[in-house]
């Protein structure tokens, strides 16, 4: 049977038993019997110009090698999938300012090890904080030579910075991001609703997204949060400070539900601004935001790996590996949110993210007997006075990279179907996540025209999660030592790929060879936004 092509760019259309005119060095090939190409699970065999990095065409069916010239670079890695570059669109990179916590170098590395080929960098825990334009120009030449997959930046939102919003969306910024409570570092202050409002209007008719870290105290609370630990009765804690539940119980999801409904509150203001939630946790904020929908309000949410996979019944006392905010909840909780994401149709959860947000080992403080802890495992090294504490312990979770692994176990345990499954995380973490940054004309599936990402997915292989796998900087995640299903055998940016799997891995390791072909660099990447400034970003 003839295969056909999608597209119009040639080589776009073969007989079988000929060749394809083509300049040898001008494309590399890539095939599986298996490809999430448009929403659909397909034998494919992709071509990708090495000279634009784009995909030229798309053949459904496996072609074998001597259909292309000879000395065509070409990789038929059936039964593995073919997914598109995966685009993390939370992610926190902490370089300038906080290098040691996370890097370009390190971050985008554990992302490209990962299938992620596209990175959204969030505004804070850099310092400077992407607050203004002369902090985005920071961020833009701490970036520049050092990442190995592209990279795109959010700006902030923090009080009194409205003057520099404009300019920061004519800088290319894929979005914005406030906090309504505090964010952990005092250069991010969170924002008031009078500060909302004031963004509203000036961003009303900008072609960008606003996006909230949605947890506000409520005026009447039994809780304040992280300060609950110096707090007298009735916001005192309700127990010791070690113990997950008493996290749990200091961040209840009403946190979420009422900083939600504050912010729908004022989105009459901009009616046409596209609203996010990001890092969605309590599925109690998932019928108003449904609501919400239906009445006309431009609003999405994301979730994280995390709240998909890990539940607060498993913490053990002291993991403050598993502290982030806001917090994961219960069982039953993860079960709904699986629920709303697998309503593809109506699901509120457009997006699943890392938001990987790391920080060094001693601001954890991880007791010495948990793995990532500082100062490793050596017994009877260190007093663990005071370790533990899940108040005063940095919140964020270290995953950048693992993304895919971690849905596809989850899944797997949850015995959803295979085909359907591999299709939704291609939906969730691939096209969703590039649309919801606008940049869904280039990333996010394979297509002809579109950059030339893919993420080449073992889903039978599985690993064990260890430092060879966390190729972040701080070797501290809640996955360590978990066994994790689904490996990422090979990524390709923008047609630069590694040959097979294993030797891959060794590349990433060693960082031998690949960083010239994995990167043409964020300021090529950024120039290229440039040109998207006209373009508003759809919603969906
Ligand atoms: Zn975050």
């Amino acid at each position: 049977m003839a295969p056909y092509a999608t597209g119009t760019d040639t080589p776009h259309s073969i007989d079988a038993g000929e060749t394809l005119n083509t300049n040898t060095s001008d494309i590399t090939v890539v095939a599986s019997t298996r490809a999430v190409v448009e929403d659909r699970l397909t034998a494919a065999t992709i071509v990708i110009s090495t000279i634009t990095g784009k995909i030229t065409s798309i053949f459904h069916s496996v072609l074998p090698a001597s259909s292309f010239p000879a000395g065509t670079p070409y990789t038929d890695y059936s039964p593995h999938v073919l997914l598109p570059g995966l685009v993390d669109a939370h992610v926190h990179l902490n370089e300038p300012g906080r290098t040691e916590w996370e890097g370009f170098w390190t971050g985008t590395r554990a992302a490209a090890f990962g299938g992620v080929t596209t990175v959204v960098d969030m505004p804070l825990n850099a310092i400077p904080p992407t607050t203004t334009v002369a902090g985005l120009k920071e961020k833009i030449a701490a970036a520049e030579g050092q990442c190995w997959v592209d990279v795109g930046f959010y700006g902030g939102i923090v009080p009194g910075n409205v003057h520099e919003l404009k300019p920061l969306v004519r800088g290319g910024v894929r979005g914005f991001k406030g906090f309504l409570i505090d964010s952990g570092v005092e250069e991010f202050p969170a924002v008031s609703s009078a500060d909302i409002a004031a963004v509203f209007e000036e961003l009303a008719d900008e072609p960008t997204t606003v996006m909230f870290h949605a947890e506000m105290i409520p005026p009447i609370s039994a809780s304040v949060g992280d300060d609950v630990q110096w707090s007298l009765p009735p916001l005192e804690p309700s127990g010791p400070l070690d113990r997950y539940q008493t996290f749990l119980d200091s961040r209840p999801s009403s946190f979420e539900t009422y900083a939600i409904l504050e912010i729908l509150s004022l989105a009459h203001l901009a009616p046409k601004l596209p609203l996010h939630v990001v890092h969605l946790s309590a599925i109690e904020a998932i019928p108003m935001i449904r609501q919400a929908r239906a009445n006309g309000v431009k609003i999405t949410t994301e979730t994280c790996f995390h709240y998909l996979s890990l539940a607060a019944e498993q913490i053990q006392e002291g993991d403050t590996r598993h502290k982030c905010c806001p917090p994961i909840r219960e069982q039953a909780n993860q079960d709904g949110l699986w629920q709303e994401l697998l309503d593809r149709k109506d699901s509120i959860i457009k997006t699943v993210v890392s938001d990987h947000s790391p920080c060094t080992p001693n601001l954890k403080l991880l007791p010495s007997h948990l793995p990532g802890a500082e100062g490793g495992l050596k017994a009877g090294c260190s007093s663990d006075q005071g370790k533990g504490d899940f108040f005063s312990a940095w919140g964020g979770i270290s995953s950048v990279g693992l993304g895919i692994s971690i849905l596809w176990t989850e899944a797997m345990r949850r015995s959803l179907p295979v085909d359907e499954t591999i299709r939704n995380m291609a939906f969730w973490c691939c096209g969703n996540t590039a649309k919801q940054v606008g940049l869904e004309h280039r990333k996010g599936s394979l297509k002809v025209g579109m950059d030339g990402d893919v993420a080449v997915f073992d889903d039978e292989a599985k690993f064990e999660v260890q430092s060879n796998a966390m190729l972040f900087r701080n070797k501290c995640s809640p996955y360590q030592g978990k066994t994790l299903k689904g490996v990422v055998r090979d990524t390709w940016l923008r047609g630069f790929g590694g040959r097979d799997g294993d030797e891959r891995w060794r590349c990433v390791l060693l960082g031998a060879g690949y960083k010239q072909q994995a990167v043409r660099g964020v300021y090529l990447y950024f120039e290229r936004c440039g040109l998207m400034m006209h373009e508003r970003l759809s919603h969906y």
